[in-house]
């Protein structure tokens, strides 16, 4: 015989508790509370199909019972006996989500009828919910298994890749690595993974890598890697956000060898070049002591001499620009760039004197260590200086300002020369190009495309301002690294 739905009734009134007992009795099973302890084990033993309970049961009000009970069984369905329909406690019936409320005069139909009903609601919700239940388990687990296909072909991919990862969490032990990462240094994934990579790589150049990780988000940090076979890899540690450092390796034996061919080919080439015309430099020389010259002789020699000496500065201004273009120049080091100014500004005294140039410096506090390239920025700055000094008007004055912001150092130099005209300036850093109103200085035009190759290199930008006939302002500002030691100035 199949099991009868449960009926767990609560009621104050022992006779209206009787008649519906008897009335419910034909069609389910009832079980009656007497007090509210004992309505609360019933719901716990005996899962009731249904609740039906008075509008005051053992003291309480009905509907502060079935808030409870909601709360904690909120698929049961409940129905309220009460003496009288009154607005306030339907609309307590409606507010808190009960099924309904019975009021006499009651006949047994009716109350099978409501108790009917309210279960009949109840199956249909249930079904619903058991519906919504498994459709929501079937899209989780079809979006599991979607899941588990994406994690296969990222493991494809990340296998695949050509050059090196692995991947290190917050305390550097290795999470993830590449076949190509094990193969460079005869590894095993197996033997790796879960251990501090410390342990794992032992190579000096990825050591001090390694313990001088990037602080900040998008800052990458490169270091070349000699092998004792000769090869030659460039490895980059770059911050993962909530994750740890992911580690790359690429070899670069290959470009290091079409640079050094390079190098080899341009020091040939300008070696050759410059030989002859150190010699055409040293026969105009010796010209005038051949003998007595004219003037227009004499005019047309010097002209000589300006022109090679043009050319010269232009194979120089070349070949920097290759080698700065070329990118294969990693050499980064702790510098100074108050102590490099001195260097710039000593080597350019003969210039500042000649024109009676007032030079003034200022150095806003302490100025941080830089990453950099100390021979490169030397260059930005003989460069950048030098045209304030190149361009300036004789007694004219020049400005340098350095001082450190926001975890980068920014520099000014300032002139009060001829400025560069409006048209001129979006195109100062293109190679070989000359501003129009400067046709009495020589130059190559390649000075400022040489300085803003080396200062992008450093991860750095630069700007000028400037107005004709007023001077002109240049402005780098360089990034330093948040852990950069910071030198005191004496
Ligand atoms: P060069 O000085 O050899 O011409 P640069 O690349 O150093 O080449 O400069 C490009 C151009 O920018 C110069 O030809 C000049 O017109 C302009 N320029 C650079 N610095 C200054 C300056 N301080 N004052 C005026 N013009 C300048």
């Amino acid at each position: 015989m199949p099991k009868l739905d449960l009926i767990l009734i609560a009621l104050e009134t022992s006779t209206i508790s009787k008649l519906m007992e008897h009335a419910l009795r034909v069609k389910y099973d009832t079980a009656v509370a007497t007090d509210i302890k004992s309505l609360y084990r019933l719901l716990q033993e005996s899962t009731p199909a249904l609740l039906l309970v008075g509008e005051q049961f053992d003291g309480q009000e009905g509907i502060a019972i079935a808030e409870e009970v909601l709360d904690r069984f909120p698929t049961l369905p409940f129905l309220i006996y009460t003496d009288k329909a009154k607005p306030e406690l339907i609309k307590s019936i409606f507010r808190i989500g009960v099924s309904g409320f019975l009021a006499p005069p009651l006949k047994t139909d009716e109350i099978v009828d409501a108790i009917e009903n309210s279960l009949k609601h109840a199956h249909r919700i249930g079904d619903w919910l058991r519906r919504e239940v498994r459709r929501t388990t079937s899209s989780l687990k079809r979006r599991a298994r979607i899941s588990e296909a994406e994690r296969t072909r990222l493991e494809t991919v990340f296998n695949s890749i050509h050059d090196g990862v692995m991947i290190l969490d917050e305390d550097n032990m290795v999470m993830l690595i590449n076949p190509a990462m094990c193969r460079t240094f005869g590894l095993s994934a197996e033997d790796t993974i879960g251990k501090p990579v410390l342990e794992v790589l032992t190579q000096p150049d990825l050591v001090a890598l390694i313990k001088q990780p990037p602080v900040q988000q998008n800052v990458v940090q490169y270091h070349e890697v000699s092998f004792p076979d000769g090869r030659v890899g460039s490895a980059q540690l770059t911050p993962i956000y909530e994750v740890g450092l992911a580690l790359t390796m690429f070899d670069i034996t290959d470009l290091k060898e079409m640079d050094r061919i390079r190098s080899e080919l341009v020091h040939t080439v300008s070696h050759d070049l410059r030989s002859p015309l150190t010699s055409v430099i040293g026969y105009t020389e010796l010209i005038e002591r051949a003998g007595s010259l004219n003037d227009s002789q004499r005019e047309f020699l010097k002209r000589i001499q300006e022109s090679v000496q043009h050319i010269t500065s232009l194979i120089n201004d070349l070949l920097e620009l290759g080698s700065v273009e070329a990118g294969l120049d990693t050499r980064r080091e702790y510098v100074q760039l108050d102590g490099i100014l001195n260097y710039t500004l000593e080597m350019l005294q003969g210039q500042i004197k000649a024109k009676h140039i007032k030079v003034q410096t200022e150095i806003i506090s302490t100025l941080p260590a830089l990453r950099a390239n100390p021979v490169r920025l030397r260059q930005v700055l003989d460069n950048v200086v030098g045209n304030a000094i190149k361009y300036s008007y004789d007694q004219g004055e020049v400005s340098i300002f350095m001082r450190a912001e926001d975890s980068q150092i920014i520099v000014q130099v300032t002139d009060n020369g001829p400025g560069i005209p409006a048209k001129d300036q979006a195109h100062i850093f293109d190679k070989f190009f000359r501003g129009s109103n400067i046709s009495a200085h020589t130059g190559s035009g390649l000075g400022l495309a040489i300085v803003k190759s080396i200062v992008e290199a450093h991860q750095g930008r630069m700007w000028v301002e400037s107005t004709v006939g007023r001077g002109s302002s240049f402005f780098i500002v360089l990034p330093v690294l948040a852990d950069s030691p910071q030198i005191v100035k004496r």
